[in-house]
């Protein structure tokens, strides 16, 4: 039987308010993309999953087609969720997202009222729930009139079936008119969700400087570069790695010696922080106040921890600040 930790909300400073609403997020959430797919371990999902909010993470993020196969995360986290934290459901932040493809036919992809609304179905279904905290556009659909795309998300609110509507990986001149379209429907844009690390700063500094100006909040992804910003590959490709076994998204290529050699760097600095280079990777981009939490992944549970404790030191001096711009240009 699973008891959550009770000092998990004793730190109130991992919380950030997400952008101009009245929803706090944990300065480091779980994402559901790797790792929780049909062929994983079902303990050491749970045991992840259990341990993240144990420390307080309150915010775990799904997607319709995370698996795999599709839907399979969803699955998985509906097991844990209904086995140990349905008596926590009002302390949880569920999101999950519809985009990418998930049947055949005109209406299993992109950006329609038909497929979002069908696919939002689809998730509470597998996930067992009345309602997710968060759904979002997973993509925008260059086909499908925005106005559509953002009145199906207004709607999802507006039925009871999402508490907030968000966007994810929308440019910043789509995400200008998706904020103007969503508020004039009375169901305000909570948050967009961009990749952004280290070695990927194209939010910089248009799409930053727009979700400001909008009071949208921000959750970015990969913000370990899929575990390339972190002590992983230091000494080859582990077996047990992202590049090593799953090499849908991370292949051994992309473990280049350019990459390394920064990263060894960035290591260094890390270190004379007293942090490993993912808990720096991860304060890095929580630097902008605008970026409301770093969506991490991890492959287990002492990953979650190494990647929570980046929360005990976010400072950077301009010195170091100006060290990160010279490594990683
Ligand atoms: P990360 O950049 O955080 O990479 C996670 C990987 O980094 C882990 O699987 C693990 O690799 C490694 N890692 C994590 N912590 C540590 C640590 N402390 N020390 C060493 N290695 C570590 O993020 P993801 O690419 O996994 O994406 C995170 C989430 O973002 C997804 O789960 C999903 O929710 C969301 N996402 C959203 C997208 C969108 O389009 N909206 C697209 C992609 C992701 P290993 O497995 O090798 O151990």
């Amino acid at each position: 039987m699973y008891s959550p930790d009770p000092t998990r909300y004793d730190a109130p400073q991992i919380y950030r308010r997400c952008g101009r609403s009245g929803l706090r997020l944990p300065l480091i959430s779980l994402g559901l993309w790797h790792n929780f797919g049909a062929q994983d371990s079902y303990d050491n999902a749970r045991a992840m999953v259990c341990r993240a909010f144990d420390l307080g993470i309150t915010h775990f993020d799904l997607a319709n087609n995370y698996g795999p196969p599709d839907g399979a995360a969803e699955t998985t986290f509906a097991r844990i969720l209904h086995a140990d934290l349905l008596k926590w459901r009002d302390e949880l932040i569920i999101s999950t997202k519809a985009g990418y493809y998930m049947w055949p036919g005109p209406y299993g992809e992109w950006g329609s009222r038909k497929y979002l609304l069908s696919s939002l179905d689809q998730s509470l279904k597998r996930m067992r729930l009345d309602y997710v905290d968060i759904f979002y556009s997973h993509r925008p659909d260059p086909d499908t009139p925005l106005e559509e795309t953002m009145g199906a998300l207004a709607q999802a609110v507006r039925s009871g079936k999402a508490l907030y509507a968000g966007i994810s990986n929308y440019k910043p001149a789509e995400t200008g008119r998706a904020a103007i379209i969503l508020r004039e429907l009375g169901t305000p844009c909570l948050i967009h969700q961009p990749r952004y690390s280290m070695l990927d700063r194209w939010v910089e500094p248009e799409l930053l400087a727009t979700l400001e100006r909008e009071g949208i909040g921000s959750i970015v992804f990969s913000p370990l570069a899929k575990g390339l910003l972190t002590d992983r590959y230091f000494k080859g490709i582990p077996a047990d790695s992202r590049a090593g076994h799953d090499r849908r998204f991370l292949r051994p290529d992309d473990v280049t010696d350019a990459v390394l050699a920064k990263t060894r760097q960035l290591n260094n600095l890390a270190l004379s922080r007293g942090q490993t280079l993912a808990q720096m990777a991860l304060a890095w981009v929580l630097r902008h106040p605008c970026v409301t939490s770093a969506l991490i992944g991890a492959s287990r549970p002492s990953q979650v921890e190494d990647c929570f404790a980046a929360t005990k030191n976010l400072k950077f001096s301009t010195e170091e600040l100006s060290q990160i711009d010279k490594i990683l240009a």
